[in-house]
């Protein structure tokens, strides 16, 4: 065997099994390498998408959020560990994850997103994946996205409840489309670590879709998942043309 190809099967080795799929080769598995993802949250669902992105292979991957690891994040934010209570999520959550990929490029942001940094924070990234838990963020960032033409995969838990949709104007709705105001939050909401993780790998498939496979498959719908019941729905959404964020926007 050339001695080229045997290092190119041995870097790929790692991949074998995803590489395997229907639809996939070593060239999906080079644009999943040059892809660039910005994580907007590293808590319940920051923490399964980035393990999951970290671990298909997503060569650049951009964690942002301004909070530090606290005791009652631990039931379900599984990338931070005890002895980092108190550290930067972010730091935190890059020291896991590059023990779990070293070929995997990350950037931390320790900072709010709004409007006025958001272009900064988000830089040159393929998707935004929104696992933010406050409502004046994602609007930030669906600001941003439309504006930009950046997709958003967007996902939400509520106790047991989780959603999963995705966002890309003109072909799909935005989140304001959906939410034209902020739904009343409050600060700290029942959530069971299981959810998170099973709504934060659903985002983390539907951008690996996205970037390397068959495409976005959550755009005009949103599953919604009641895990209490093990009940999923699967609702059209389309555009609202009154929307104030992407009701004139045309590409
Ligand atoms: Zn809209």
């Amino acid at each position: 065997m050339p001695v080229d190809l045997v290092k190119r099967t041995a870097k790929l080795l790692r991949y074998q099994r995803q590489i395997m799929l229907d639809g996939w080769n070593e060239q999906t598995q080079e644009k999943l390498k040059e892809s660039r993802v910005f994580i907007a949250g590293v808590g319940g669902l920051g923490c399964p998408v980035a393990l999951n992105l970290a671990v298909a292979g997503v060569g650049h991957i951009t964690l942002c959020d301004a909070d530090v690891v606290d005791i009652t994040n631990l039931n379900r934010q599984f990338l931070h560990k005890e002895v980092n209570i108190g550290v930067d999520k972010t730091r935190s959550a890059r020291d896991t994850l590059a023990k779990l990929n070293s070929e995997v490029l990350f950037e931390t942001v320790s900072r709010k997103i709004v409007s006025e940094t958001v272009d900064e924070l988000v830089g040159d990234a393929d998707i935004i994946i929104d696992c933010l838990d406050n409502f004046a963020a994602r609007f930030v960032l669906n600001q941003y996205m439309v504006e930009k033409g950046t997709p958003m995969v967007h996902g939400a838990v509520w106790g047991m409840e989780g959603r999963v949709s995705f966002f890309d104007p003109p072909l799909t709705p935005c989140l304001a489309c959906l939410f034209p105001q902020s739904p009343a939050l409050e600060k700290d909401v029942p959530v069971l670590g299981g959810v998170t993780s099973a709504v934060g790998s659903m985002q983390a498939i539907e951008a690996i879709n996205y970037l390397a496979g068959p495409g976005p498959t959550l755009g005009g719908r949103m599953l919604i998942m009641d895990y209490s019941a093990m009940r999923f729905q699967d609702l059209e959404v389309s555009r609202n043309p009154e929307c104030p964020v992407c009701g004139s926007f045309d590409r």
